[in-house]
């Protein structure tokens, strides 16, 4: 599943995947932290999200199984927006129609992207719940009925969601740490904020059985700690008594008020729970103190972490110069340019 990027390439789908991990030595110092602190920085990816792994997988997947046909179907799908535009650019390519039903608080430059690779976008309530037929899951459902070869690949159930990082994201990272860190080393903890939980759990899933053949010492489950960043106002960390009640919030594409299929809860090991103004606060310092151009949520990503590390359980990793600690940061500044809270 992972790509090679060297010499000419044969379309822009071979761009996907294959991103950069990234050193966090400055925010690492700020912090007082000593472990490696790396980011897995998915906004080098074409459409400027991890999504785009899901987006090719679930569509390669479809088309293998007979149920999406080039020319004839429709996809049809609900999105926070980058799933949308994953699979609006792989569609543009391969010749689908694309319809994507997105809630009204995603920004407008999502929507733009999507509108520009040829989508035909329907915007939806907020405040509509998950399960309600107003809600753009609920459109999406409607749409699938009414259009004419419309096919939703759903990726709240999907299992190729979790398969596209178990087979490609947490490969790319066990490699790229095995290859500047000896052959013997391992991420010891993952940090990873959680929407459908696809990347949560396939990342999980991947590294575990990649550092369980490798006799690991830090006395983690088979090898590796698993940290699920959760906004408040979402409900899906556990304990439930962590949540509280669900409320707006403004970081996007994490959190949800119903348990996606695609989330394996088991797989976490402690849930944190991440405000907007820590979220935007360190996306603001990742963008300044390290250059990299991140979203909101890999703000909330490193908030948590940061809240982790303030733990018995997290100083001990994040304290010891031999643990390696990948945050993933799942999209790019590119969808939040209008946003005041990038520049405040
Ligand atoms: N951050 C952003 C900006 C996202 O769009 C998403 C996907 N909804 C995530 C994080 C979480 O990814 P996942 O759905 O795989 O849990």
């Amino acid at each position: 599943m992972t790509k090679s990027k060297k010499g000419i390439l044969d379309s822009s789908l071979d761009v996907i995947g294959d991103t950069p991990l990234i050193r966090l030595d400055k925010v690492a110092a700020r912090h007082s932290i000593r472990c490696n602190l790396l980011g897995k920085v998915e906004a080098y990816s074409p459409g400027g999200s991890l999504k785009d792994r899901i987006a090719e997988r679930m569509i390669d997947e479809a088309e293998r199984a007979g149920e999406l046909v080039r020319g004839q179907s429709t996809i049809i799908e609900p999105t926070s927006g980058n799933t949308g535009i994953g699979l609006c650019l792989v569609a543009a390519r391969l010749g689908y129609k694309v319809m994507i039903a997105i809630p009204d608080k995603m920004s407008s430059e999502k929507v733009t992207v999507m509108r520009a690779l040829g989508a035909h976008i329907i915007r939806t309530p907020n405040d509509a719940p998950s399960d309600s037929p107003n809600s753009n899951i609920g459109v999406a459902k409607r749409l699938v009925r009414q259009v004419d070869g419309g096919v939703m690949l759903n990726q709240y159930t999907n299992r190729h969601n979790a398969l596209a990082h178990e087979l490609g994201t947490s490969v790319e990272i066990a490699r790229d740490i095995q290859f500047s860190l000896g052959h013997d080393a391992i991420a010891d903890a993952v940090v990873s904020g959680v929407g459908t939980g696809g990347t949560i759990t396939g990342v999980a899933r991947g590294l575990r059985t990649h550092n369980s053949s490798h006799s690991p010492t830090n006395g983690f489950r088979d090898g590796l700690f698993v940290v699920g960043v959760d906004p408040l106002g979402s409900s899906l960390a556990l304990p439930e008594s962590l949540n509280g009640e669900t409320h707006a919030y403004a970081v996007e594409g994490i959190g949800y008020d119903f348990l996606p299929d695609t989330l394996d809860r088991s797989v976490v090991d402690v849930w944190v729970k991440t405000g907007d103004e820590e979220s935007f606060d360190c996306t603001r310092q990742l963008i300044r103190e390290e250059g990299l151009l991140v979203g909101g949520s890999a703000g909330s990503c490193l908030a948590g972490a940061l809240q982790f590390f303030r733990t018995e359980q997290g100083s001990a990793i994040s304290q010891d110069p031999s643990k390696t600690v990948v945050l993933i940061f799942a999209d790019s500044i590119r969808n939040y340019i209008s946003k005041a809270w990038l520049v405040d």
